[in-house]
């Protein structure tokens, strides 16, 4: 019997650098996969010279989305997760002036960025439109290659899947590819969809390790959420693109006061609870987590980097206007929306350039919408039909940022994710599901069939869309 994919929380849910999952993350992890796989071959201090090769949407929009800012990263050794986001300009900028790059943090090599990052505008690999190819020459004249696919939401695949996730062979309690095993499992059990994720997690650690690990993911999206929510000025790219969380976190508060995160939500509670102040502060909290992504800050895939900011910014409702801020309660929202995001990765995909921005912003909602709705007390049956819902109304959604960089829609359209969310919510606990005509995995086929049938031009290529509608003059800021 085949073994089943094995996804865990922490591969949904990953700390990194914004802007792209797929653009950033994927290719920085790529990188540093080669650079490990080249050590087991040779020697680092062998290396001569080094080239990396983008394909597909990884060209077209790769300069928006950072991927050479990324690879030349993870080339140095660099990891997403701990790499201090201030220090990404001077060192790129380092890189460039020099023209050499220090393989690994140790080796130097010459490199120049402009010549030795190749963006393929018109070639794609078959395998996926997210490809790349590493080429070093050792000084013997010997010359290496390896290609990798960011196959969306930061997750990596080698060329032919060789050494694939080593987690992928792990047997789970209770294995699940489609929302039906998930309700399977959980009418056999009677566990909450949390509850049979974290069982499912247990096969990897110890129970209070994959708590305190979901509590740092909570950690870093909530201080993200507060660094985007209290700055202002301009997002870099060229766009000139108004940083606007800050200015409508300022008129929210009207003056009330705070010190720090905390007492910022005792500030936010004090307005009350007026269903447009309460709107607000949803599309504040997006928008405050999307704008920092957009601006190489330090943000957690949900499922992606693009769609960072659906999923904080509905815990966040939920903690400050439902009063969720029980560590129990954030963690089951973030397990159950985890178990969603791993049926639309099986079913469906999480990459842009597969799937479009349903992709991206649908799945995040769904997720979203899962995990409120557990909390609030949904049903199992429920938080599905809520999942349901927030993806059915987000099928057919394009990508297509504007001059490649993740703006214009992306931020906005987090607000838009978060919103459907709530309503996909309130919407499954008003309801009853044996009334359901369409179930989760039937969305989640439909919303892969739409990825099929869906022109490459909306597929994370700034070919289409917005993205072509949209005069841009691009200067450095
Ligand atoms: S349009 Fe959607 S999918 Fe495309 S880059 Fe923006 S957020 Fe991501």
């Amino acid at each position: 019997m085949t073994p089943r994919e094995s996804i865990s929380v922490f591969d949904i849910f990953k700390i990194g650098v914004g802007p792209s999952s797929s653009h950033t993350l994927g290719p920085w992890k790529a990188a540093l996969l080669f650079i490990d796989w080249l050590r087991q071959k040779h020697s680092l201090n062998e290396v001569s010279y080094a080239q990396v090769l983008l394909y597909g949407s990884l060209a077209k929009t790769g300069k928006g989305h950072g991927t050479d800012i990324a690879v030349q990263l993870g080339l140095c050794g660099e990891h997403p997760e701990t790499f201090n986001v201030e220090s990404i300009s001077p060192r790129i900028n380092e890189i460039k002036t020099n023209k050499k790059l220090l393989l690994a943090g140790s080796y130097e090599i010459n490199f120049n960025p402009e010549k030795d990052i190749i963006f393929l505008k018109n070639e794609s690999l078959s395998f996926h439109p997210n490809g790349l190819t590493f080429r070093v020459s050792l000084q013997n004249g010997q010359k290496y290659e390896q290609t990798y696919f960011s196959v969306g939401g930061g997750f990596v695949v080698k060329e032919n899947n060789e050494g694939g996730n080593p987690k992928a062979a792990i047997s789970l309690q209770f294995p699940i590819d489609k929302a039906d095993d998930l309700l399977h499992w959980c009418r056999k059990t009677g566990l909450s969809i949390a509850e049979i994720v974290m069982e499912n997690e247990n096969c990897w650690r110890e129970e209070e390790e994959t708590k305190r690990g979901v509590m740092r993911i909570w950690q870093t999206m909530r201080e993200c959420m507060y660094r985007g929510c209290n700055k202002g000025g301009e997002l870099p790219g060229g766009l000139h693109v108004t940083r606007r969380a800050a200015a409508l976190n300022k008129k929210l508060l009207k003056g009330r006061t705070y010190a720090d995160d905390n007492s910022w939500i005792e500030a936010i509670r004090a307005g009350g609870s007026d269903f447009a102040y309460i709107l607000d502060w949803v599309s504040c909290f997006a928008l405050g987590v999307n704008e920092e992504n957009a601006s190489f800050g330090r943000v957690v895939t949900a499922p992606t980097n693009g769609a960072a900011g659906v999923i904080p910014a509905v815990l966040q409702y939920y903690i400050v206007f439902l009063n969720g801020d029980k560590d129990e309660q954030i963690i089951n929202f973030l397990l159950t929306a985890s178990e969603i995001g791993c049926i639309f990765k099986k079913g469906a995909t999480l990459s842009a350039a597969m799937g479009g921005c349903q992709a991206e912003i649908g799945v995040s909602s769904a997720m979203a919408a899962a995990g409120l709705t557990e909390c609030l007390g949904g049903t199992q049956r429920q938080a599905l039909m809520a999942a349901e819902i927030a993806m059915e109304h987000h099928l057919g959604l394009t990508c297509d940022p504007v001059a490649g960089l993740v703006q214009i829609p992306c931020i906005e359209r987090n607000t838009m994710g978060a919103v459907k969310a709530i309503t996909a919510s309130q919407l499954a606990i008003q309801s009853n599901p044996d009334l359901a005509k369409v179930s989760l995995d039937t969305v989640v086929k439909t919303m892969w069939d739409t990825a099929l049938d869906m022109n490459t031009k909306y597929k994370e290529t700034a070919d289409g869309g917005l993205a072509v509608h949209i005069p841009v003059n691009l200067s450095e800021c």
